[in-house]
């Protein structure tokens, strides 16, 4: 393999060219149309989480989504609008959100993400420290409905052979190392967070060094294809010729691929995070994910950052305040003792979540294409999976075996 060009310098074009390089080849060339880490990659909550081997297309979703969607505080909301890929996009989330795809998808991504959380400390040992840490993932509830929701996925656990803690309330505090205000909680030990701003600087400053180009703030505007092979990349600065091109586009992947004829069904999520620099005084002294408003909170060396919220809104990233003000007091009602700065000192960021319709992303050759490739749609796990999907990558690109089966990821999966 002679040469090739990644689309997206977020964690999933930085760690396919990370796994490329690692396996020989030697003209590597990421593009971003910002500034390399820019992306979703920078600022969400950095964890690595087995946990979440349930993919988001589950049942009972639906009918969660649709009472969210009445609450303007609620976790989840929708944009109104006549958007004809974003209903074909909900009828086949309805038609993925069942128990058979659960059972079918929960181990390999359980797999995928085991692995992932390894390769992330090998990445670690040879880069820089980007934080990261295996705290485990606390996961407490406040009511009965939440307690349900852990109980589910704690079954799905233990079918899964999955360590993990039932987390009476008084062990909940030893646990946070502060007041939790919840009636108990799940506990998952082999889950495990980094900073991702740091995660994506440490690999691209070592492949800075391993020669690997990076172009940034160059736009990919256009594949030129002849048959069956992409022949040329037209970007904002000039136009590139690729042997291999990796699509990693993130959110705005289905863009460039549908202009050699292929529809990926991709929806961007908007999620947002609040950041406080320096931390507060007492925090956590691990990771947090709030049952029932699904807030993530993490505490990172110099900073601490609250997560949340999925809004399919389009690609756009204006900030909604009063969903960012819930994610704010989410994180005061369960943890009443956190010495929260006032609002106004957060740095507040959004972000765009590349979903899919069935919660799994697309790691596989573009239909009707030789050498155009696609490493999307890892909606709430793409820090999770970095490091696997550019294993997967490297190995599919070089023709080999991948080290795990990926043809639940296939991108030809909706064409029925
Ligand atoms: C609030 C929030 C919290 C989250 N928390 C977690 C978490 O705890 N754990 C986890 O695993 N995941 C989490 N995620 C999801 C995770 O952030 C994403 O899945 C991941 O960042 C996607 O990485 P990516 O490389 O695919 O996309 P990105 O990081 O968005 O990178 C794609 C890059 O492609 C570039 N690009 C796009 N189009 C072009 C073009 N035409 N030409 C050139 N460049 C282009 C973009 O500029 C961008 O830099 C969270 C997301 C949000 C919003």
């Amino acid at each position: 393999m002679a040469s090739v060009v990644i689309v997206g310098g977020g964690a999933i074009g930085l760690a396919s060219a990370f796994f490329l390089h690692r396996r020989g080849v030697f003209s590597i060339t990421v593009l971003d149309q910002g500034p390399i880490g820019n992306g979703c990659s920078y600022g969400n909550a950095g964890f690595l989480s087995p946990s979440h081997m349930v993919p988001l297309a589950a049942p009972g979703v639906i009918g969660k989504g649709l009472r969210w969607l009445l609450d303007p505080e609620s976790p989840f909301y929708i944009r109104p609008r006549w958007d004809l890929e974003l209903f074909r996009w909900l009828w086949r989330f309805r038609r993925s959100a069942t128990a058979t795809h659960v059972t079918r998808s929960a181990p390999v991504l359980q797999a995928l993400l085991e692995r992932s959380r390894d390769l992330t400390a090998q990445i670690q040992d040879v880069t820089e420290d980007f934080e990261l840490r295996q705290d485990g993932l606390l996961m407490p509830y406040q009511s009965e409905e939440g307690r349900g929701e852990c109980e589910q996925l704690a079954r799905e656990a233990a079918r899964l052979g999955m360590t993990h803690e039932w987390v009476p309330v008084d062990r909940l505090n030893e646990l946070a190392g502060m007041e939790v205000r919840a009636i108990g909680g799940l506990f998952f030990p082999g889950d495990a967070h980094l900073r991702p701003d740091r995660f994506t600087a440490a690999l691209h400053r070592y492949l800075e060094r391993q020669g690997v180009q990076f172009l940034p703030e160059t736009e990919v505007t256009g594949l030129v294809r002849r048959g069956r092979q992409v022949t040329e990349v037209q970007t904002s600065n000039g136009t590139l010729a690729a042997d291999q091109v990796v699509v990693a586009a993130g959110a705005w992947s289905a863009r460039l691929v549908r202009a050699v004829g292929y529809r990926l069904p991709l929806q961007p999520a908007k999620g947002y995070s609040l950041t406080f620099t320096p931390p507060p005084e007492l925090v956590p002294r691990r990771p947090l994910l709030l049952t029932e408003t699904k807030v993530a909170v993490t505490p990172f060396r110099e900073a601490f950052r609250l997560a949340g919220t999925l809004e399919l809104s389009g690609l756009e990233l204006s900030i909604r305040q009063r969903r960012v003000q819930a994610i704010y007091r989410a994180a005061q009602r369960y943890l009443p003792a956190l010495p929260l700065p006032p609002i106004e000192q957060a740095e507040i960021w959004a972000g765009l979540r590349p979903c899919t319709p069935d919660g799994l992303p697309v790691v596989d050759r573009v239909p009707g294409t030789d050498n155009l490739w696609l490493a999307t749609g890892h909606a709430m796990l793409g820090i999770s999976l970095a490091a696997v999907t550019g294993e997967l990558v490297a190995a599919l690109v070089g023709e080999d075996t991948p080290p795990i089966d990926p043809a639940l990821l296939r991108a030809d999966r909706w064409s029925s």
